[in-house]
């Protein structure tokens, strides 16, 4: 199968051509579709196969799509959670990438670190926030972000974030995001305590293992 068969957009597949994949991954040949038809989706697998593209690039493609996409609004189209800073800045570095030839905005915020430059950024409005918990919420309290208008939530290391004690993070983020959504869920392993979360805030989701 070739990123061409996965029914993505011209400037996603050049960015993808350039950033020397050939192939989709196991991964991203199973969930791109999945996510593309708009279904909730629970996908175990490690980093390193690709995952971060496997939701990644499903997302840009329906933003991209859709007409409405901001350029300069200020809503949240797409919020990818994850545990940590270093994984955070990573999924961004990978959005950046593959966004390249797409008018889509993306940033990320994390704590530990000076707040009002991330402040800046989402005042100029991004169409796509990567965030780790905390700092997301702490966002939120401060009136920064709105989460009304989020089309697609992603959980990332779910595992890792259930161990971190973030679960009343990850609930409440789920909350906030008032609109009826897609959740997409990716987690190394799928322990009774991810699978009680995806119980409660997913919506008859696709099952894929790698
Ligand atoms: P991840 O599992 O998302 O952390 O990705 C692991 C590494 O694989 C990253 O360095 C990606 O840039 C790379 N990668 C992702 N998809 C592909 C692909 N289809 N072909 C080659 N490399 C890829």
């Amino acid at each position: 199968m070739s990123f061409k068969d996965l029914q993505l957009n011209k400037p996603i597949l050049r960015a993808v051509a350039e950033a020397g994949y050939d192939n989709p991954t196991l991964v991203q040949e199973k969930t791109i579709p999945v996510v593309l038809e708009g279904n909730d989706v629970i996908v175990s697998a490690q980093t390193g196969t690709g995952k971060t593209a496997a939701f990644a690039l499903p997302i840009l493609q329906k933003l991209f799509d859709n007409q409405d996409a901001p350029k300069k609004g200020k809503k949240i189209k797409a919020l990818i959670v994850s545990p940590t800073r270093e994984l955070a800045v990573q999924i961004n570095e990978n959005f950046k990438t593959y966004s390249t030839y797409t008018n889509l905005r993306t940033t990320v915020v994390f704590g530990g670190t000076s707040i009002e430059p991330q402040i800046d950024v989402l005042n100029k409005g991004v169409d796509i926030l990567i965030a780790t918990p905390g700092r997301l919420l702490d966002l939120h309290k401060q009136d920064i972000i709105n989460l009304d208008y989020v089309e697609t939530l992603v959980l990332d290391e779910a595992d890792l974030m259930l161990d971190m004690g973030f679960i009343d993070d990850v609930k409440k983020i789920e909350r906030l995001c008032t609109r009826e959504k897609q959740i997409l869920l990716f987690s190394a392993t799928i322990p009774f305590k991810v699978e009680q979360l995806a119980n409660t805030i997913l919506t008859s989701p696709e099952r894929i293992e790698v």
